[in-house]
């Protein structure tokens, strides 16, 4: 279930950034002019030989107010808790620093395999310049150009000659798994604790925690749940944890190991952008959602609160207008018995499956009461609709000619798709296709 992670370390300017760009690439996002969402370039997927991992910019979480030494430790200390190989970057023009020399004997002492990597050795008449960082005691340095991307292959397969054996065990065992997001001081721990009850601990905070021990099985009323990550919404302490990009970074990464995303809101203080933002990453990696407006206890209510609530979250969240919204109280328990039976219908939406006679009925129906455009006299035909994926549900539309597709018709189909067969709490995908 869960990839692998890298984390690139090094000093500023070495080209960690530079090089996370050519690991992860591109990837083509289906929320592309999202208002208000930036998409912060310190966590990604890359892919090399037969493997999938997760990557990680350290240098893109920065410690404000700090020296740059502390930042850097802290740096390296989240490389540490959140990785399974560790790729330190320096470089091959500038040489050996004190610097250099500081954070690798952090790494050394680290169980985290490190992978050393000396960038900017962009010609072959700068190969030599590898040599002196032997010295760092982190076995061969392995000169890269992130420049012009040579020996990037050779570092990867060092990389991934790291990783720990992956267990096969994909199965889908019947689990719901879902993850809280959210601001710090949301309630996430709160809520997690309200869910299990409170007489249960539920994770060690041992010092090299399993992978059991960061997610939470339980059982209600005959359905199994997962609670992923919780070890990391309970974490509590270190410098970087208060930062915010550490906090959108936890949230990217429980975001991929789930599939229903509790999306906590504050209800006693409400929106900010920060809030967008991480909504935003759920909906890109194509989750289910549920909005959760925490501290429903701390709201002075009067008779249209919710209704102007649920208003200005519509307003804000255009994006996500399927989702369902709860409102609660972690602290005193109030409505959370609601929660558990949205996440296992949510779930269950997110992987539906229609069956193709009723799909295409809908589709036709939908056609004939509002005909698709037209453009220069040619108009667009749909012939039929099939479902080709779940988890989200994704639809194929077989058409004469794709360019004559626009968008707001798309949007139209994908409305009545969910007028019909509900789909709440999950984003579903229509894709346009010619037939041969
Ligand atoms: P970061 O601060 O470690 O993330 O470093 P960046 O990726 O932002 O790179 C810092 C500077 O080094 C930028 O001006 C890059 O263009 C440059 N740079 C990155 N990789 C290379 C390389 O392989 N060769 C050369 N010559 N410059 C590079
Ligand atoms: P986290 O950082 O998102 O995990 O948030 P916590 O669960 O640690 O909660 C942060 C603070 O908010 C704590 O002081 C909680 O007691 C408080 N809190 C959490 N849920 C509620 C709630 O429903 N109502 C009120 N009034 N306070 C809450």
């Amino acid at each position: 279930m869960s990839k692998p992670t890298v984390a690139i370390v090094g000093r500023p300017n070495v080209g960690k950034s530079t090089i996370f760009n050519r690991i992860v690439g591109s990837r083509a996002a289906i929320v592309e002019d999202m208002p208000g969402v930036t998409r912060d370039r310190l966590y990604g997927n890359g892919t090399w030989l037969n493997y999938e991992f997760h990557v990680i910019d350290t240098g893109g979480i920065e410690i404000s107010d700090e020296p740059l030494l502390t930042e850097m430790r802290a740096q390296a200390e989240i490389a540490m808790d959140e990785s399974d190989v560790i790729l330190f970057l320096v470089d091959g023009k500038t040489g050996l620093t004190d610097a250099d020399e500081q954070v690798a004997d952090l790494l050394r002492r680290s169980k985290k395999p490190v992978v050393l990597g000396v960038n900017k050795i962009d010609n072959y008449t700068r190969r030599n310049e590898i040599y002196e960082f032997y010295s760092l005691g982190l076995g061969d340095p392995q000169g890269v150009s992130g420049a012009h991307g040579t020996g990037l292959g050779d570092l990867l397969d060092k990389v991934v000659a790291n990783f720990p054996p992956q267990d096969d065990d994909e199965t889908d065992d019947g689990a719901i798994r879902f993850a809280l997001i959210g601001r710090p001081n949301v309630g996430k721990s709160s809520l997690v604790n309200q869910i299990l009850g409170r007489e249960r601990v539920i994770v060690s905070d041992i010092a090299g925690t399993t992978r059991d021990a960061i997610d939470t099985p339980f059982s209600r009323d005959g359905q199994d749940y997962i609670i992923v990550d919780t070890a990391g919404i309970r974490r509590r302490g270190k410098v970087y944890e208060k930062t915010e990009k550490y906090s959108v970074l936890r949230a990217q990464r429980s975001i991929e190991e789930a599939d229903v995303i509790l999306f906590l809101i504050n209800g006693a203080e409400g929106i900010l952008e920060q809030d967008k933002k991480i909504a935003g990453y759920a909906l890109e990696a194509g989750r289910a959602i549920v909005i959760v407006v925490n501290k429903w206890d701390a709201v002075q209510k009067e008779t249209r609160t919710m209704d102007q609530f649920t208003k200005k979250i519509r307003e804000n969240f255009q994006f996500i207008s399927y989702a369902p919204i709860v409102y609660l109280s972690a602290l005193t328990g109030s409505r959370t018995n609601q929660l558990l039976p949205v996440i296992q219908q949510v779930a269950e939406n997110h992987s539906l499956r229609i069956q193709t006679s009723l799909l295409n009925d809908c589709i036709m129906d939908a056609v004939a009461m509002t005909p698709p455009p037209s453009d220069k006299g040619k108009r667009l035909k749909i012939f039929y609709v099939t479902q080709v994926a779940v988890k989200p549900p994704a639809f194929v539309l077989f058409v004469n000619d794709p360019e004559l597709m626009h968008f707001s018709y798309v949007r139209y189909l994908e409305n009545r798709i969910r007028e019909t067969f509900g789909f709440i709490g999950t984003p579903i995908k229509l894709i346009t296709r010619k037939k041969n």
